[in-house]
């Protein structure tokens, strides 16, 4: 590997953006996202920054299963992304339909449309687990991820 691809893959795995897409969630996952941006928190001391459009992201965290209603932008959403991309799958609604599993609307978890690359279980997860998972997203970018 050249020093460049070196520095590139560094300097990549340290400023992740983040697109945050609710596909069916009930909000309370959504909460815990917006806490690490918090003071208290703070991931933007680690890169990880939130951006209002999926063209200007590395990382789509999703939280809620997939619903009818959200299935074709979930797609939109994730074409619009520009390679390398990565998912992150916040809740365990969005891992296995959680408390959803089974209505009318739900078409279950997010891995069977997208490709997780972490999830985070929990309901809702707290702050730290999220950034867990951003630290093994990091240590996979790393490693050629
Ligand atoms: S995991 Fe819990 S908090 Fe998150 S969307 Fe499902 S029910 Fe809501």
């Amino acid at each position: 590997m050249t020093i460049l691809s070196k520095l590139k893959k560094w300097a990549f795995k340290r400023s992740l953006w983040v697109f945050h897409l609710n596909t069916g969630s009930c909000n309370g996952c959504d909460i815990e996202i917006l806490d690490l941006f918090t003071p208290r928190h703070d991931v933007e001391r680690f890169g990880i920054k939130l951006v209002g459009s999926p063209r200007h992201a590395d990382v789509l965290v999703v939280t809620g299963p997939i619903t009818g209603k959200s299935l074709e932008r979930v797609k939109r959403v994730y074409e619009q992304m520009p390679e390398p991309k990565f998912v992150v799958e916040v809740g365990t609604c969005g891992s296995t339909g959680g408390l959803f599993q089974g209505s009318y609307n739900t078409l279950g978890s997010a891995d069977k449309l997208l490709p997780v690359d972490a999830y985070v279980i929990g309901c809702p997860p707290r702050p730290e687990a999220i950034i867990d998972a951003f630290a093994k997203l990091m240590e996979k970018i790393e490693k050629g991820g």
